[in-house]
């Protein structure tokens, strides 16, 4: 990052414009010969939810695992709250405040809800403040049931949740260790409309008190809870810090995600109309 950038960018103190409390500068990675990664700037602020969407492949878990320690960038820097992340260990930006989910939530499925939740919560207290804690629940054991509406399955095993339950179930795990940054990559994969707007709801309620950042394919998702949009393609932001007007006015994106997604769509309705004949045949 040259030095201009730093000082053009704004101050945590400036109460009139939210501080980048994520700084991506000149990212890149290759993996053998391959560059997943060219040139990435991102900002997002304190507070915002912004997506970063693009097709398969763009990179966009990529650039997850870099700002979590998973993956060494080649080039570039990762700056969360003025401390440069690149070099760390995963470990050591999870005490910074980097909360990370995966596709497939990782939950203990033979553990109850509540015991995920109060593991979770201790690996936040290291040791001395385990063997302090008084008994019962964790304050921040009930906030996370609380939040995340899983109150009444808090003593059901994690392997008997539907699908979205285990999603925001792994959520809430994320959320007992008091994140200021959550990474979460396609929440919505699978679930329900329904799911998907509690989800949404949740993630709205998180960035409260965290800044979010959503690894999305539904646009339908991005659209209704995004604050910013970054639109990678084949390793390149192709739309930095948009809203989401501007990401689908933008005829580069229509033509290189949305569009490839209507071909989808129109695929998925093709099928479905195959379908119907069927089912009309046979009826
Ligand atoms: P997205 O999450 O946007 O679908 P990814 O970040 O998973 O994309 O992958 C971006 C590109 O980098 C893909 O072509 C993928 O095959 C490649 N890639 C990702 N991780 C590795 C790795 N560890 N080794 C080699 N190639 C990788
Ligand atoms: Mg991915």
């Amino acid at each position: 990052m040259s030095t201009d950038t730093a000082t053009a960018a704004p101050t945590r103190r400036d109460p009139t414009a939210p501080w980048p409390i994520l700084q991506i500068r000149g990212l890149g990675v290759t993996f053998g010969g391959f560059q997943a990664l060219t040139d990435v700037d991102l900002d997002a602020r304190q507070g915002e939810v912004h997506f970063l969407i693009g097709p398969n492949g763009a990179g966009k878990t990529t650039l997850v695992d870099i700002i979590t320690g998973l993956t060494k960038p080649t080039t570039g820097s990762v700056r969360f709250d003025d401390v440069e992340l690149t070099g760390h260990k995963e470990h050591r930006i999870v005490h910074l405040g980097v909360g990370r989910s995966f596709q497939a939530a990782t939950v203990f499925e033979a553990l109850t809800v509540a015991e995920n939740l109060d593991i979770a919560a201790s690996f936040r207290m290291g040791l001395r403040g385990l063997l302090r804690q008084a008994r019962g629940r964790r304050p921040e054991v009930a906030e996370a049931l609380e939040v995340t509406g899983l109150h009444d399955v808090a003593d059901r095993p994690a392997g008997a949740l539907a699908h979205g339950q285990k999603q925001w179930l792994e959520i809430g795990m994320l959320l007992t260790q008091k994140p200021r940054l959550l990474l979460l990559d396609e929440p919505v994969a699978g679930m329900s409309p329904d799911e998907r707007t509690r989800t949404g709801d949740l993630v709205r309620y998180v960035a409260k008190d965290c800044t979010v950042l959503v690894v999305e394919h539904d646009m339908d998702f991005m659209r209704r809870f995004a604050d910013r949009v970054t639109v990678l393609h084949e390793g390149k932001v192709l739309k930095a810090d948009a809203t989401v007007a501007e990401v689908q006015a933008d005829p580069v994106v229509q033509e290189v995600y949305i569009g490839r997604a209507k071909d989808d769509r129109n695929s998925v309705s093709r099928a479905a109309a195959a379908t119907d004949t069927t089912t009309e045949e046979t009826a």
